[in-house]
């Protein structure tokens, strides 16, 4: 499958799971193309569609909670922030994304 393909494909799947936890794509969609593009590359590479935005360890049960989209994982985490990691996606009611603010997860444990 080209890369335009399978970007295309990554995006009606993960709208699927997304959907349901609260989640929607970024309406930042230059975002949206930038990492989509990025997960495209990675699942060439390793199989599965990795974060872009994640250091890839090597460790299984560590890598599994960075395959996109990863929202279960870091549930607490991401509900806080209204956004996952990347920004790939955001809570259904941000209109604008860029009011958002990226907390380390070691920040937003601490509190
Ligand atoms: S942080 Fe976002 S883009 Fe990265 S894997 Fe998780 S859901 Fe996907």
């Amino acid at each position: 499958m080209n890369p335009a393909a399978r970007k295309k494909a990554l995006r009606y799947f993960f709208q699927k799971v997304v959907d349901p936890l609260g989640y929607k794509f970024t309406p930042d969609e230059e975002l949206a193309e930038f990492c989509l593009e990025q997960e495209v590359i990675l699942e060439r590479r390793y199989g599965v569609p990795f974060c872009p935005c994640k250091r890839i360890t090597a460790n299984r049960y560590e890598d599994m909670q960075i395959v996109c989209p990863c929202i279960p994982f870091h549930r607490e985490h991401f509900d806080a922030m209204k956004r996952c990691w990347c920004g790939l996606f955001v809570h259904k009611d941000v209109v604008d994304p860029a009011t958002l603010k990226q907390v380390s997860e070691k920040k937003f444990r601490k509190g």
